[in-house]
């Protein structure tokens, strides 16, 4: 077998491996859509001149986390996965979301943080993936590196969402991509924000349609970010 050969079989394995971590972590990201949100990462990772630079908004236990993070090793980018860890409106007690296995026995909040963390040590990621700890909306008011890969997964409330929609997409660079989660055309099948983040994004002129799975919409920007918002 030649050496490249070989390279690429370790590549594959690896891959698998960090697919099994993924499928084994708690969370709400379905195998199909995390594989195709990891194509959609390596992609944006690819033929980078210098290093790739992904965001995440809404990590929970690092499931969709492992997926990114699994592109981000494959291409030599770095994996910035944002969550304040206490859980959104729909992962507190008495919604649907709730998992009572997350919740500090000491301050009776939902803290996923630890969880995370054993993900992504457990997967062994922790030189491609950053953890940012904080609300999602601080950190991209602060943010200035152009994003190659930026998916948005976090409250899916209509302030939440529009909130990280408003954050995070202007920090997409043009020709990069921003990926969301949880994009239900048809009001029965979930909420109506992330769809709604999608048709503005489409609307504005900015993006274009470029890939999706399940409820996962994949959109390339196209133009500049226009200054209001
Ligand atoms: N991507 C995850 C699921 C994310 S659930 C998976 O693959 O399983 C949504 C997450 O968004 C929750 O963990 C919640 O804590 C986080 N979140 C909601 N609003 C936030 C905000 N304003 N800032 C930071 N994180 C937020
Ligand atoms: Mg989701």
């Amino acid at each position: 077998m030649s050496a490249d050969n070989e390279r690429r079989d370790e590549m594959e394995h690896r891959t698998e491996q960090l697919f099994t971590h993924a499928r084994a972590a708690k969370g709400f990201m379905p195998d199909d859509e995390g594989t195709a949100l990891f194509h959609a990462a390596r992609r944006a990772g690819s033929d980078h001149p210098t290093t790739g630079t992904f965001v995440e908004v809404g990590a929970w236990c690092g499931k969709s986390t492992v997926y990114l993070g699994a592109a981000a090793e494959a291409t030599g980018a770095l994996l910035f996965s944002i969550d304040h860890h206490h859980g959104s409106e729909e992962n507190q007690p008495g919604w649907e979301h709730h998992d009572d296995e997350v919740v500090d026995r000491a301050t009776g909040r939902i803290d996923t943080l630890p969880f995370w963390r054993r993900t992504i040590d457990a997967a062994g990621l922790g030189g491609s993936v950053v953890g940012v700890v904080g609300n999602s909306t601080a950190i991209a008011s602060h943010w200035q590196t152009p994003l190659d890969l930026c998916f948005i997964d976090g409250g899916h409330g209509d302030e939440p969402a529009w909130a990280d929609f408003r954050g995070w997409a202007p920090h997409v660079a043009v020709g990069r991509w921003l990926a969301i989660h949880d994009v239900f055309p048809n009001p029965a099948d979930g909420g109506r924000p992330p769809y709604e983040l999608w048709c503005a994004a489409l609307a504005s002129g900015e993006f274009v349609e470029d890939g999706e799975c399940g409820s996962l919409r994949v959109l390339r920007r196209v133009g500049p970010p226009t200054e209001v918002r």
